[in-house]
Formats: structure tokens, sequence, C-alpha cells
């Protein structure tokens, strides 16, 4: 079971981690940092996801760049417009854009996102339903809780199984 990914193995197990909002934003639903960045497995390490998502795009990140959320959403990972845009939310500036950013963004104070806990019992009423083949919306409606916790919570729970 710890066999080593492929390059292509990563790449799926990524996309499945995407789910997309109404904002254009690619949202993490893997593991998040306790910064607010999401982490992934690729090549046996952990790192960053948006930064993973970045670099399958455009390449290696040039030294001494950092990459920005021109959404503030820190578990974003669009690197590009789905579209047919060319950037996505995911831009390459210095590190003094980055320490720009946070300034600004402390300033404004944005809402940070929800992450709603389900308890144990809760989150495996998910998973039964969902095995029974039941779509994240309907669980959801099922159980009061909105498709994106059920969809982290069953997520969540395959990667504690495995
Ligand atoms: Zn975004």
């Amino acid at each position: 079971m710890s066999q080593r990914r492929t390059e292509e193995g990563d790449l799926k197990a990524f996309q499945e981690l995407i789910h997309v909002d109404g904002n254009g934003c690619h949202e993490y639903m893997g593991g998040l940092a306790s910064n607010g960045y999401g982490i992934f497995q690729a090549g046996g390490k952990s790192v960053l996801a948006h930064i993973y998502a970045w670099e399958l795009v455009n390449g290696p990140v040039p030294e001494g760049m950092v990459i920005r959320h021109s959404c503030d959403n820190k578990a974003c990972v669009n690197a590009m417009d789905s579209l047919g845009g060319f950037e996505g939310h995911l831009v390459l500036g210095s590190q003094q854009d980055n320490m720009d950013d946070k300034v600004r963004r402390d300033r404004i104070c944005r809402n940070p996102r929800k992450l709603v806990r389900v308890s144990p019992a809760e989150r495996d009423a998910m998973v039964k339903l969902s095995r029974e083949g039941a779509t994240y919306y309907r669980i959801g409606k099922t159980l009061g809780r909105d498709q994106l916790t059920v969809k982290r919570a069953i997520l969540s729970y395959g990667k504690l199984a495995a």
C-alpha cells in the first residue's frame, strides 16, 4: 500500500482533491497546514498544494520569488483559468509583494474560510450514505450540512482508512 505514486498518479490524486467554487477558486480539499495552506503528497514528499499546482502549469518557481493568491484564499490552487485565461488565482510575485498582500489582507479583514468540524459518528453516517451511492449534495441535504463539508469529511475518512 505504501508504494509510491507515479507523477501521473500524483496528478490524478491532486485533481480529485479540488473543489471548484462559485468564485472560480479551486478549493483544495486535502489537509491544510496551520497557516492555512494546503499540503499535498507528491513524489513521496509533502509540498505546498498551491505551489504544486503552479509548478504543474509553469515549471519551477524562480528563486527568490513567491506564489501569491490574487483571491486571498490560501487553500485555492487555481493555477489556470478554466475558461481559457492564463493566470488563474496564483500569481508570481516577490517577497515584498507577499508582505504587501499580508498587510492589505489584515487591514480588510476578510472572512476566514469556514471549516466545519463533524463528529466521527456523523462522518460515519456520511460515508455510509456515500457508499450507498448518495451524492455529496444529497448527503448534505439529508444531514443538514453543506456539500463542501460533506465532501471534506468523506475524503478525510478515506485518508484515515488508507
Ligand atoms: Zn482562488
